[in-house]
């Protein structure tokens, strides 16, 4: 545990000036007040204001406000009145005691309902003075530092709530270094095993690429020397959370150098900054719309840098942050940055708010906050910013529903009700008649359309965001499925009992239900329909007369029963063709195995006399021999309303490291993913990599591609991709 005079003497470092007696006695007085309190690590109580405290003088705080976080807890956790310590430390660290202390008894996970207003009390309790907003991180971060001593449970609780609403809040305010820590600890604890993935292979990468980031970084600072510019140029990794969440947003590959790291070129002027991004863009090619200029404008929480991407040294894409040292303090420690402790800040909200855009737009925040009625009409207003992770929406009623970033109003409607999700056909937002694929956003009033029975689309699962959206799209169309394979079923059956002049009777059926393993009619019509019963069992089973007979015992092959059915018995055929517009029905339709067409895909149909009509994307190989016959080549596309409904095939290539257990561990991510494996070879096997070739089945082509990017998260899979043809 750190001693009183080491706390002293850390304050003392960046304020010569500091109160050393105040320190000393709220150190002493904190110290009692815990006495025998135990944290769940068994550490005594105290450690944790102590390390609080510490938190805070890295971020260069004033002596009443370390002397406050020594104190934070003894209100909420000790029989000390806050009358008490404002006897003993006075009115100002009396009132940031008292600051904290209402914050923690704020439930700020709540009902999202009452998010609105629990989001009001936090900033009412911490816009008069930033100060409590910052013991209140500080006192965060060394809880989730020593999270791993929590009970499972509430650790999630605690990790959830931190990255929902302090991680945000940090980044709002600018404090890049802390929300980072946020994010990693928290990312950890609730996805521990996507956590172990993305750190063992940046450690992998750390290690193959150890030269080249020193070569690239010599080299882009000799250039810049070379041009007389006196610039540091530096790399780090990014974050294991924001490469996560990275992949999660977009299929990026992580072999990409300027996806894992970034460099940093640090100059001591505005102007040596444009003359640094001069020398670089006319030295190695910028990459197109990856250029912004955040000293020109900004961002919100006073970030400022140039950002851009270049193919660098050794043709390798580097992305690039150029900024002075000052521009560098703020996007590490934001508010903080301001020196704090100089003015005591209580009385220097106005310089501060004159300094820092965030602190200006939290004072703005609550100004309105306090004029406005509602929350509701707060957020709406506000068009808040601080949630970046959420949007905030309204019924026309006037309800707040809170969703993740990105929620579509698909999403909106599953949040009021399954049924009105499962029902809903268009909307409304802010009054227009808008598509159901537009991203909402902040203060959208959106009003949903339903049709009675109408059932969602399979392809939606993969476009909402929200889990309850998601698994309710499933259930839908799972049910809908099943209805349209016993509706095939039914047809086969009819036209099977026919042909043996059987009289078809569901209420027979439905009585040899359990002989054929089945619930109920419906079950066996569906797995007639999807080829897992055999009509002829089921004639069988109704009339067991018909058992006994020549033709009854007859087991039929497939081509057989297309024959006695006069329909293919494999249905999913059926239901792929009916995926397929633009030609006529009568006409049969096949699709080129492994290789072939996928939802998703852009497609052509090949025409073949006595066979029908092929489908294949557009980039098969195939093709190329068939261009010369442009009569054979019919316009197709696909349906949108079948999306989703079957598994196509298609193939996929993977290299491997060649160790035990790669299999597996490939075959789990499919199988997780709901793809489906139909055959796996290798290919090539020499060590230490082998290349598997692997025929599945998947719905669409967004599918395919987070099959592809989930892959490519296993540190055991270097590369993977589609094959055609
Ligand atoms: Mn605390």
């Amino acid at each position: 545990m750190m001693r009183q005079f080491e706390l002293v003497e850390r304050v003392q470092r960046y304020n010569p000036e500091t109160d050393e007696d105040l320190l000393n006695r709220a150190y002493v007085y904190a110290m009692k007040a815990h006495g025998g309190q135990k944290r769940a690590s068994g550490d005594p109580y105290f450690s944790h204001p102590l390390e609080v405290a510490a938190i805070l003088t890295d971020l260069h705080m004033d002596d009443a406000t370390i002397a406050a976080a020594l104190l934070h807890d003894v209100v909420e956790d000790t029989d000390h009145t806050l009358i008490e310590v404002e006897q003993i430390f006075g009115a100002d660290i009396a009132k940031l005691v008292d600051g904290v202390t209402k914050l923690n008894r704020l439930e700020l996970v709540s009902k999202k309902a009452t998010q609105a207003e629990n989001l009001r009390k936090l900033l009412l309790a911490i816009s008069t003075d930033v100060r409590v907003l910052l013991i209140k991180l500080a006192d965060r971060l060394h809880n989730i530092r020593t999270l791993h001593h929590v009970p499972p449970a509430k650790r999630s609780r605690i990790a959830e709530e931190t990255l929902e609403i302090y991680a945000p809040l940090a980044a709002r305010m600018g404090m890049q270094h802390l929300r980072e820590e946020f994010e990693n600890i928290c990312f950890e604890a609730i996805q521990p095993e996507a956590f172990a993935t993305i750190t063992k292979k940046m450690a992998l990468l750390r290690v193959k690429n150890a030269g080249l980031m020193g070569k690239i970084t010599n080299e882009l600072q000799h250039k810049l020397h070379e041009q007389g510019i006196a610039a540091h140029v530096s790399w780090r990794e990014k974050s294991s959370f924001s490469i996560w969440r990275k992949m999660e947003h977009k299929t990026l590959s992580f072999e990409q150098l300027s996806d894992v790291y970034g460099f940093r070129i640090a100059v001591d002027s505005i102007p040596s900054c444009y003359q640094a991004l001069g020398v670089i863009h006319t030295t190695y090619p910028m990459v197109p719309g990856r250029f912004k200029d955040y000293i020109s404008i900004p961002k919100e929480n006073d970030y400022r840098s140039i950002h851009t991407t270049i193919v660098g040294p050794g043709k390798q894409r580097v992305e690039l942050q150029v900024r002075t040292q000052e521009m560098h303090e703020i996007a590490e420690y934001g508010i903080a940055a301001h020196a704090l402790y100089k003015a005591g800040i209580s009385s220097g909200n106005d310089r501060l708010a004159a300094e820092s855009r965030a602190f200006a737009w939290l004072k703005r925040t609550v100004d309105m906050l306090v004029a406005g009625d509602s929350p509701e009409e707060f957020l709406e207003h506000t068009k808040l910013e601080l949630f970046q992770d959420q949007v905030f929406c309204f019924t026309p009623k006037g309800k707040l529903i809170a969703m993740p970033r990105g929620a579509k109003p698909m999403d909106f409607a599953y949040a009021l009700h399954t049924t009105i999700g499962n029902e809903c056909i268009g909307c409304k937002i802010n009054g227009q008649i808008t598509p159901l694929t537009v991203d909402l956003r902040n203060g959208d009033e959106v009003e949903i359309l339903t049709a009675k029975g109408h059932v969602p689309m399979a392809a939606w699962e993969s476009l909402v965001v929200t889990g309850k959206a998601r698994a309710a799209i499933r259930r839908a169309t799972r049910l809908a499925e099943r209805a349209r394979y016993a509706a095939l079923g039914r047809q086969l059956l009819k036209r099977f009992f026919q042909r043996h002049a059987r009289t078809y009777d569901e209420a027979q059926i439905a009585a040899v239900a359990s002989k054929l393993a089945r619930q109920s009619v419906e079950e066996v019509l569906a797995a007639v329909g999807q080829g897992d019963i055999i009509a002829n069992d089921v004639v069988s089973a109704v009339y067991p007369d018909y058992a006994k007979s020549p033709e009854g015992m007859m087991r039929l092959t497939a081509e057989q029963r297309k024959d006695h059915t006069g329909q293919p018995v494999d249905s999913t055929d059926q239901l792929k063709a009916l995926s397929i517009q633009g030609i006529d029905n009568d006409i049969p339709i096949e699709f080129a195995p492994h290789g072939g067409a996928i939802p998703g895909d852009r497609i052509v149909g090949i025409l073949t006399p006595n066979r029908g009509i092929t489908i294949y994307p557009i980039h098969a190989p195939e093709l190329a021999a068939l261009e010369d016959q442009i009569e054979r080549w019919v316009d197709v596309r696909w349906a949108p309303e079948a999306e989703g409904v079957v598994r196509f095939p298609t193939q996929i290539r993977a290299i491997v490291l060649n160790e035990p257990g790669v299999l597996a561990q490939v075959a789990q991510v499919i199988a997780d993913t709901d793809g489906n494996i139909q055959n796996l070879r290798i290919t090539s096997s020499s060590r230490p990599v082998c290349e598997m070739l692997i025929d599945l089945e998947v719905y669409n082509v967004k599918h395919l591609a987070r099959i592809l990017a989930l892959l490519k998260t296993k540190t055991v899979v270097t590369d993977a991709q589609r094959v055609f043809g």
